[in-house]
Formats: C-alpha cells, sequence, structure tokens
C-alpha cells in the first residue's frame, strides 16, 4: 500500500475550547433530563433543556449571548453560572487520504485521540465515521494494542466523549464547508482509547445524545459500541439503550484469545458468544440484527486456514458480519500484519461459509490513526508503559 504524506499538520499554540471557569457548570455532556432539571433549579421551565441542546449540538453554539430564543435576562444567568466547554485541541493532523486525527488535552493534563475517517469514495457529503475514545489509556492490555501499552489512567467523563464529536463537527465544518450542515460526521464508533463498557454511565450518556433528535439525531444503526468483552455490562447494555455492537475478537478460541486479549480470561468466548447472541436476539424485533466481529489480521498468529474455519464454527447461530482489519504496526510491536493474500483467503473461507466479511482498508497511515492502536502522543505515565519499554530494549539487546 502506498504510504501517504502528511499534508498539514496544524499544531495550536492556544488551546482552541478548552478554557474552562471550573467555579462555572459544564452543560456540554448532560442529559436531557440532567439539563431540564438544571433549568428547573434556575426557576425555569424544563423545555429550555431542548432548546439548549439544538444551540450546543445542532448548531455549534457555545456563547449563550448568541442564543436568540433565550431571553437577555436568562442569557446573563446563564453566563454566571454555567459554560458549554468541549476539551481542549492540544493538536490536529490532516491525512492525504482525508483522515483526520484529533489529539485533545482533557483535565488532569492527559491526552487522548479521536480519528475521523472519511468514506473512501471522497465525497463530500458521504459517509464519515468518527472513532472516539473512552478512557485515557486502557486498563486491558491486548498484546497487539499500543493503547493497552500505556495502561489505563482515568475515565472520560461525559463532556469530555461527546465534545470529540461536537469539536469534529465543527472543526470539519471550519475547515471544509462552513455552511453546510449536511457536511458532519455520520457514523460514531466507539471504538478509540479504552474499553467503552468499563466506563459505562458516561459512555451511555454520550450516546444518547448521538442519537437524541434535539442533539446529533443520528441513526442507532449508525452507532457502534466496540468492546473486547465486558460481558455483565453487555447485558446490562441491551436493557439500557439500542445502539450497534461490535466485538473485538481477534481470535477463535479460548487458548489464543486468553493470549491476544488478555480479559477473555475472566470473560471466555462461550460467555462472550453467548452475551451477544443475546444482545442481538432480544424481543424487540426493531432491535440491533446483528453484532459486527472485529478480527485483526497478525501474520503466522491468527490467520490460518484453520484460524477462519475455527471461527465460522464459533460464530454460527450469531448473526454477524466480520471485518477484517490488517494489523497497524506500532513501535516495537511484537507483530506483523498479514499479507493481502492470506487475508483474501481467510476471507474467501468465511465467505464460503455463509458470513458477510470485509477488509478493512487501512487508512490514515501517515498520521498512526488507526482506532484501538493510537500510539505515541499519549503522556507516558503510568507503569506498565515503564515495563513495555524495559521489555522491548531487553528483547532488542538479546536480538
Ligand atoms: S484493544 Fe481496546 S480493549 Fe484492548 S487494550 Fe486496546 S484499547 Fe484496550
Amino acid at each position: 500500500m502506498t504510504k501517504l504524506s502528511l499534508i498539514k499538520t496544524s499544531t495550536l499554540p492556544e488551546q482552541k475550547y478548552g478554557n474552562h471557569d471550573t467555579q462555572k457548570i459544564n452543560l456540554l455532556g448532560m442529559s436531557k433530563q440532567e439539563l431540564a432539571d438544571f433549568f428547573v433549579s434556575l426557576g425555569e421551565k424544563s423545555f429550555r433543556a431542548t432548546q439548549l441542546m439544538k444551540w450546543i449540538y445542532q448548531f455549534g453554539v457555545t456563547d449563550f449571548f448568541e442564543m436568540t430564543n433565550i431571553s437577555k435576562k436568562l442569557q446573563e444567568k446563564l453566563d454566571e453560572v454555567a459554560h458549554i466547554t468541549p476539551p481542549a485541541v492540544k493538536f490536529k493532523q490532516f491525512s492525504e487520504d482525508g483522515t483526520r486525527k484529533w489529539v485533545f488535552e482533557v483535565a488532569g493534563g492527559s491526552l487522548v485521540e479521536t480519528v475521523l475517517i472519511p468514506a473512501e469514495d471522497g465525497k463530500q457529503f458521504g459517509r464519515k465515521t468518527l472513532c472516539i475514545s473512552s478512557q485515557v489509556g486502557c486498563a486491558l492490555d491486548c498484546s497487539f494494542c499500543s493503547t493497552g501499552k500505556q495502561g489505563f489512567e482515568r475515565d472520560l467523563n461525559a463532556s469530555e466523549i461527546i465534545g470529540q464529536l461536537w469539536v469534529a463537527n465543527q472543526s470539519y465544518m471550519e475547515d471544509v464547508a462552513p455552511t453546510a450542515r449536511e457536511n458532519r460526521v455520520t457514523n460514531v464508533v466507539m471504538m478509540g482509547m479504552g474499553e467503552p463498557l468499563l466506563n459505562y454511565q458516561p459512555v451511555v450518556k454520550s450516546m444518547s445524545l448521538m442519537l437524541d433528535d434535539h442533539a446529533f439525531g443520528l441513526s442507532k444503526r449508525r452507532v457502534t459500541l466496540s468492546t473486547s468483552g465486558i460481558v455483565p455490562k453487555m447485558y446490562e447494555l441491551a436493557k439500557d439503550i439500542d445502539v450497534s455492537l461490535a466485538i473485538s475478537l481477534h481470535a477463535p478460541n479460548d487458548e489464543l484469545r486468553n493470549e491476544l486479549v488478555p480479559i477473555n480470561k475472566k470473560y471466555p468466548l462461550a460467555e462472550l458468544i453467548k452475551a451477544a447472541k443475546s444482545y442481538v436476539h432480544d424481543e424487540n424485533p426493531r432491535h440491533k440484527k446483528h453484532v459486527t466481529i472485529e478480527y485483526v489480521m497478525l501474520a503466522g498468529v491468527n490467520d490460518s486456514d484453520e484460524h477462519a474455519h475455527q471461527l465460522a464454527r464459533l460464530l454460527e447461530g450469531l448473526p454477524s458480519k466480520i471485518n477484517l482489519i490488517p494489523f497497524n504496526p506500532f513501535p516495537h510491536a511484537p507483530y506483523a500484519r498479514s499479507s493481502n493474500n492470506r487475508i483474501h483467503t481467510f476471507s474467501n473461507i468465511l465467505n464460503n461459509a455463509g458470513y458477510v466479511c470485509t477488509t478493512r482498508q487501512t487508512r490514515g497511515d501517515d498520521i498512526d490513526a488507526a482506532c484501538g492502536q493510537l500510539v505515541g502522543q499519549v503522556a507516558d505515565r503510568t507503569r506498565r508503559a515503564k515495563q513495555w519499554k524495559e521489555s522491548v530494549q531487553k528483547r532488542q539487546a538479546t536480538t
């Protein structure tokens, strides 16, 4: 694949967004009910909540004095006690293939990444998928994932999660077509840094705002939560919100998955597949119809014909689409990407077994843009990052 060159890197000297007065309450990321309660606490009617949501999420307005259907008196009151502040953009990168990455500095100085991947056809109003982070770092330490090597720092709150989508929309409109509201993020995947089901409440609250017609109004088919398999939370999720589900599977048997995705030791495949079937097969016929199975292709590790046959057997009875992800190498990664031929053969086996199997195109190679494999920019603060570096140095010394 052709290596793309970086066409624009913008380092912002003063942080755009993110200057918040900690004495005031941040209204970004509040649920509709929380906002309604907030207005009632100010002696206002609760319908103000939906008015405000439209200003924030649909028109991108953060200045109360620009909200023309709100009285001057209320604008002043709001300005006294509240603010609307997305996370600060530390820097952003645009790839030649249209992929964009933002690095946000969140409270406490931690950094998280968000990646926007436009449809390959490059149509201005085509699909634009935003990969959102839910935590700073990740505790799960999947062996092929650079985020896992950084360890876990903290959960993001709802304003930091939904703020990633808010900034991506604003930034896209500012840079590409300031007036074209159609030119917005069309799809969201909770598949960036972190395991979303381990930061449950803020993630569900944020996804509710993504779906809400007064906020982003995305269809439930276009909002996907990707989990490595936190089984009890998958049952909870099915009750709480109707979004699409993806499972980061990556191995077709427990022995291999224990190695690649260590949370499998706690929630082995039989339990995970049972939970996935339950998610798809609930009583409501309007609910989810299939899950997406994410499978990273690691040369010589999980990509043999036998692995493909095992995967086909494992998924029997689970309505699923399989998405093969060519591994995106990061510095000192102990794996290599499977060859195109191997991926093709693996995919054919699954197709012949009756599955829809697609291969994700690698995008934004020049800006390290792969979701869940975000590398390098996050402050190296954890013991795990130190241990990882030491093990790499040891490995290098013995080779
Ligand atoms: S793949 Fe996902 S769950 Fe696993 S370590 Fe990386 S961010 Fe965490």
